[in-house]
């Protein structure tokens, strides 16, 4: 074992391809369905939104998919990020077990976002595509789009959830500075926000909500298309560069994770660390225990539903299986916007019902008790997102020390929070709150399913 704490790759070893995990799958992918017909969709019916490139990653079994030349290029401004050893966090905790967690707030945009944004925003330069639409949350997505538009000379017009807008405004003055584009959400620009104002004009907003916009205003213009920042399949196969980078990395620590840690909004975060591993698992190679952290007000995975359902509040996706709180199911604020989301990735719902994958879930305080050990004992200070993996990596760590077991732990920083100092302010006074969500609405939202044979 190294004595490091910080493991560091050249720019050469940035992965030269992305890991698609379905290729190491025992059963396939539940097929994505047209809402009309109830039948498999195909590239055609996906067409008006996405870059035939990104479409073609969608549906493929592929084990591994090139990464072109200039979105590497692109990765290099700060790519491959640290892997560092928590060994201060490990004093702190007094814990017997070994800490790594793999840093991703290096990025321009502070988050893992931009290692999707740059390939989304590539292919459709490529593809002669002018103008995206797109949701953010808590502002990371669309900042990374903002950010991979000004790169590739693409407007960028992005939708931000309410709440977010609100209490993030330099997220929004970052965007601009990008030079793009940010609506709050709902808004009266579209239908579905209209028709959502319509019902409840003070509405705070949802990613669901603000998916509906995008897609709206993306299906009106043929060069205009719509872009995700999770969930779908391409999206987390562009993130598989921090789990690959990562077992580089654990390599030259001279260990390998017991257990790997990641926070699950839409579950791209927490893919990109953990698909390499779980493929090793898959195929008989090295063991692995895999947490995805998710927060208890918005619990998709620990208390949903695996199901078929809508991407978007407004009905206007295909419809995909994955673990579901009801698409019409608006989750409680919370600081951690970037994990308020109805659904999760279809890939990582798979892996939970296959047992391969453990989910928890964590109040919004707790994690941010977590968060400010962490960063007391590490120096940075986590996303909201973020302080969920944290919380997940502490607990492990401290089971650890009750059973007097050396375990290593991994897990990923997928952000800093140095845009959420609001959420640290509210914090630091004692303000922060923990609002359950109302178990009525789930209950209402998931009778609302959309009836599948
Ligand atoms: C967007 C975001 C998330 C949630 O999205 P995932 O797809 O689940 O990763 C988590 N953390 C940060 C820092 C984010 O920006």
């Amino acid at each position: 074992m190294s004595d490091k704490i910080k493991f560091v790759l050249d720019e050469e070893d940035i992965p030269k391809s992305w890991y698609n995990i379905v290729s190491d799958l025992p059963v396939p992918p539940p097929p994505v369905l047209h809402p009309g017909t109830g039948q498999p969709v195909g590239p055609d019916d996906l067409a008006p939104l996405f870059s035939m490139a990104a479409i073609m990653q969608e549906v493929s079994g592929e084990r591994t998919i090139d990464i072109p030349d200039p979105v590497r290029d692109i990765y290099r401004q700060w790519r491959p990020s640290p892997l560092f050893r928590a060994r201060r966090l490990e004093k702190a905790l007094d814990t017997p077990a070994r800490i790594y967690y793999k840093y991703e707030g290096v990025s321009p945009a502070g988050s893992h976002k931009p290692n999707t944004a740059i390939a989304q925003a590539f292919y459709c330069k490529e593809e002669g595509v002018k103008r995206i639409a797109t949701e953010t949350g808590a502002g990371q997505w669309g900042s990374s789009l903002a950010l991979a538009g000004a790169f590739f000379g693409l407007e960028i017009e992005v939708f931000m959830v309410r709440v977010s807008y609100d209490q993030k405004p330099y997220r929004r003055a970052f965007m601009e500075t990008f030079g793009a584009t940010c609506h709050a959400s709902p808004s009266n620009l579209t239908e579905s926000g209209k028709k959502i104002l319509a019902e409840n004009p003070d509405s705070s907003g949802s990613l669901g909500i603000a998916i509906s916009e995008a897609v709206e205003l993306a299906a009106q213009r043929d060069d205009t298309k719509y872009a995700l920042g999770s969930v779908l399949n391409h999206v987390l196969l562009h993130q598989t560069v921090v789990g690959q980078e990562a077992m580089r990395q654990m390599e030259l620590a001279d260990d390998y994770p017991d257990i790997v840690v990641g926070c699950t909004g839409g579950g791209s975060n927490f893919a990109g660390l953990s698909f390499p591993f779980i493929g090793a698992k898959l195929r008989g190679e090295q063991d692995v225990r895999v947490i995805a952290v998710e927060p208890a007000n918005c619990p998709s995975l620990t208390k949903g539903k695996y199901a078929y359902d809508f991407g978007d509040t407004g009905n206007l996706t295909p419809l995909v299986k994955m673990h579901t709180l009801g698409s019409s199911f608006v989750p409680p604020a919370s600081h951690a916007g970037g994990l308020r989301y109805h659904g999760m990735a279809p890939l990582v719902s798979q892996l939970v019902d296959l047992g391969e994958v453990t989910p928890t879930a964590y109040s919004q305080t707790e994690c941010f008790d977590a968060g400010v050990t962490f960063a007391r004992a590490e120096g940075i200070v986590p996303a909201p997102e973020a302080n969920h993996a944290v919380k997940g990596a502490i607990t492990e760590a401290m089971r650890c020390k009750e059973e007097g077991q050396s375990r290593t732990i991994l897990f990923n920083l997928c952000g800093h929070g140095y845009f959420d100092m609001q959420a640290y302010t509210d914090y630091n006074a004692g303000k922060l709150q923990d609002y359950a969500y109302d178990e009525s609405e789930v209950a209402m939202a998931l009778a609302g399913l959309p009836p599948v044979a």
